[in-house]
């Protein structure tokens, strides 16, 4: 799950992570009475999208005009900058093409940079040790800094027995060449980062720029947070973070159906049990040359139920030309994951083409559920016969239909 910055910052702020003062706006009258209360001469009004690349993003009424954080100068300044974005669509790097609406604004105090830096905290799966990443190139595109300049970045892993450590703190205040305060500083700023991290069910944090003020403080300008979905359970302060409005209507859908769902752009359906699966899905469709419309984990439990839910939610996508259905029965029964198709198949009305890989438990009953269903479902032996024959019977489609 994703918050906004202004989210994040709160959370962080109370670990003793220093961030610029600010306030959070829903309308422009609120930006004023947030600017009052900070005590200038300089605001920033940063647009709250569940995307980055804000600064350097652009809005869809007006191309050539700022992006979605803007310095000013004095109160009247903050409110034309608070006009200009709300209820606009901005389209930055992270967003997808057609941009996202900005509903919430946050107003902070303008801070003197020195200089800008890099920061993250991610659970690096190779090492499986939260990792930090600091580079002296803050403020743009860290894969770019680690393609061109993997020099420049600096990775300490943590060990989770013995948790954060002064040396930790050290060697990332030391390859970001903070001395006297600024190192001080930037000593409680990593603890209090990754008390954060640790204590908030955190998957990512990310503070770029973090900055080193003219008064040599070191704090977070911006803050980025994803959180483990499966731990959401136990941090209820950050589940009532959630924006719906920030979701895909399809993700939210799924959610409810615990539905591991995320919306892509191509025009194949995937339903797949177990993300592992789902994953090498997808990869076998580019293999052969066809475009996923989504990654869709039913899950390893998934009755008839969950599969109508998970059919009507990639046929909801008018994008999808072909339904690939890729099942391994193994805590469930092949026979059984057959009827749930043939069932929700008849039930959603099922209009495009259909490719169903079985493997597992009682197979070969489940297939001959399929082929006496009467349903036009394409049977496939493997996941490459599968993936090629969805392929083709999606650009076959495709080719009628123009
Ligand atoms: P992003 O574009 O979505 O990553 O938004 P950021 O919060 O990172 O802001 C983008 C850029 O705006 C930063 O890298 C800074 O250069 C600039 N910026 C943001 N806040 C301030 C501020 O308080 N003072 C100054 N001088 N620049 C700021
Ligand atoms: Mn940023």
């Amino acid at each position: 799950m994703n918050i906004h910055e202004y989210q994040a910052k709160e959370l962080l702020q109370k670990y003793g992570v220093a961030v610029p003062k600010g306030i959070a706006a829903m309308s422009d009258d609120e930006a004023v009475k947030a600017a009052q209360q900070l005590p200038g001469p300089l605001w920033v009004v940063k647009a709250q999208i569940h995307a980055g690349g804000r600064g350097a993003g652009r809005f869809k009424n007006d191309p050539n005009g700022k992006g979605g954080v803007r310095l000013c100068k004095s109160v009247d300044e903050v409110k034309a900058a608070a006009n200009a974005m709300l209820n606009q669509v901005l389209i930055t790097k992270q967003t997808s093409p057609e941009g996202k609406q900005v509903q919430r604004l946050y107003v902070t105090d303008g801070v003197n940079i020195s200089k800008e830096y890099y920061c993250s905290v991610v659970l690096d799966r190779a090492s499986s040790r939260v990792t930090f990443i600091v580079s002296t190139e803050g403020g743009m595109d860290i894969e770019e800094v680690a393609h061109s300049h993997p020099e420049k970045i600096t990775k300490v892993a943590i060990d989770p027995a013995t948790g954060f450590s002064g040396f930790h703190g050290r060697k990332l205040a030391a390859a970001l060449g903070f001395a006297g305060d600024a190192n001080k500083n930037a000593l409680k700023f990593f603890a209090s980062l990754y008390k954060a991290f640790i204590d908030l069910d955190a998957s990512i944090v990310e503070i770029n720029p973090l900055i080193l003020t003219d008064k040599n403080e070191v704090l977070a300008l911006d803050a980025k947070m994803n959180f483990d979905d499966n731990a959401l359970f136990r941090q209820p302060g950050v589940a009532a973070l959630r924006d719906p409005s920030e979701e895909n209507e399809k993700e939210q859908e799924a959610h409810a159906h615990e539905l591991s769902y995320v919306a892509m752009d191509g025009n194949i359906g995937c339903m797949v049990n177990g993300a592992g699966l789902a994953m090498a899905t997808m990869d076998i469709i580019k293999l052969y040359g066809g475009e996923p419309a989504n990654f869709l984990d039913v899950g390893g439990g998934a009755d008839k139920a969950r599969v109508t839910a998970a059919f009507k939610i990639i046929l909801s996508d008018p994008k999808v030309k072909g339904v690939l259905v890729n099942i391994f029965g193994g805590i469930m029964k092949c026979d059984i994951i057959a009827e749930g198709i043939i069932a929700a198949a008849k039930e959603v009305k099922l209009s495009v083409p259909l490719v169903v890989r079985l493997e597992g438990t009682n197979v070969e009953k489940g297939k001959e559920i399929l082929a006496n269903s009467g349903l036009p479902i394409l049977a496939a032996n493997n996941l490459a016969d599968a993936a090629e024959k969805v392929v083709k019977a999606t650009k076959d489609a495709m080719s009628k239909a123009a």
